[in-house]
């Protein structure tokens, strides 16, 4: 089965579909964490962010890979390269919007994601996933919560990983991903017409995989 679960920033789209994935058995793949990759190469690399074919070259050539990290963590590699903490940084949060509106760089990605989802079970999380990506998935899930609680989980997690932002600060931020990933050209964030709409916002993870597995096994 091919699960798309689809949704606005911070909505815990990765969190859940871990889990799903584990209860399944299945594959996941975190479709964010290649965009973010891709930020990550362009801007290491100097590149002009707006500058979609230099950009979509030097992906076409990288190899990003996830591998099994420590406590049923996904390792992000780049030219086998860790980054996975590093992808997470403001930095390239703050500019991976940009690098995901460019037409080339979501035709790299989404082929090598397509690929990836080729006979294999999988859960995949993203934006376009359910649309684009996987448009005969089995099941699709749009995940949402309001935007107070999604503000404030990511701000209580990036808390923990010692990061510096207000409350204010993330939740600008994820109102401003959210308008830019849902008004670019190429495949904005949109709730499939056929994906089931679940909000988050007063469950916890536990409720929420649980709700999505019901989802998948009816
Ligand atoms: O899921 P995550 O917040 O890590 O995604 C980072 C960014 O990557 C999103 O804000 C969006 O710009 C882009 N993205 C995308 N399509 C996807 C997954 C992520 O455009 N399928």
């Amino acid at each position: 089965m091919k699960i798309a679960i689809d949704g606005p920033a911070s909505a815990g789209k990765s969190t859940i579909s871990k889990k799903v994935a584990q209860a399944l058995h299945y594959t996941y793949l975190d479709t964010g964490a290649m965009y973010r990759a891709a930020t990550y190469l362009a801007l290491k690399l100097g590149l002009d962010l707006n500058d979609a074919s230099k950009i979509s070259e030097h992906l076409a050539q990288a190899k990003i890979d996830f591998q099994p990290g420590p406590d049923n963590t996904q390792q992000v590699l780049l030219n086998g390269v860790d980054i996975t903490a590093t992808i997470r940084s403001e930095q390239i949060t703050g500019a991976v919007s940009q690098v995901a509106a460019l037409p080339e760089v979501r035709q790299t990605l989404v082929a090598q994601q397509r690929k990836i989802a080729a006979a294999k079970d999988i859960v995949m999380d993203g934006r376009d996933i359910g649309t684009t990506v996987l448009p005969d998935a089995d099941v699709k899930i749009f995940m949402t919560a309001s935007v107070a609680q999604r503000a404030q989980r990511r701000y209580l997690e990036n808390t923990q990983k010692g990061m510096t932002s207000s409350l204010a600060e993330i939740k600008k931020d994820i109102e401003l991903r959210d308008y830019k990933d849902s008004h670019r050209q190429v495949s904005p964030l949109k709730q499939a017409s056929d994906a089931v709409l679940v909000d988050t916002s007063n469950l916890d993870i536990e409720q929420v995989t649980q709700k999505i597995l019901a989802i998948i096994r009816q």
